[in-house]
């Protein structure tokens, strides 16, 4: 797997189970929540994250799993 460096990242390896909690940690004018054509709810940047939001939120997704 390539490093992890971005939600897009997550969601194109497969490793996001729509949970939410990323928006949880950094607000919905950051993160949108929507159905993708997979047919899951995935998450999409919609302003760019800082560094130290997608640690937390990296860090917060290795404790439960995405
Ligand atoms: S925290 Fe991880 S699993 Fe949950 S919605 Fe965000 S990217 Fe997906």
């Amino acid at each position: 797997m390539s490093q992890i460096n971005s939600l897009s990242d997550i969601t194109n390896n497969g490793l996001c189970i729509g949970c939410g909690i990323c928006q949880s940690l950094v607000g919905t004018d950051k993160i949108s929540i929507s159905m993708s054509k997979k047919g899951r709810l995935e998450p999409k940047a919609i302003k760019p994250l800082s560094n130290l939001e997608f640690e937390k939120i990296k860090k917060n997704m290795s404790r439960s799993y995405c």
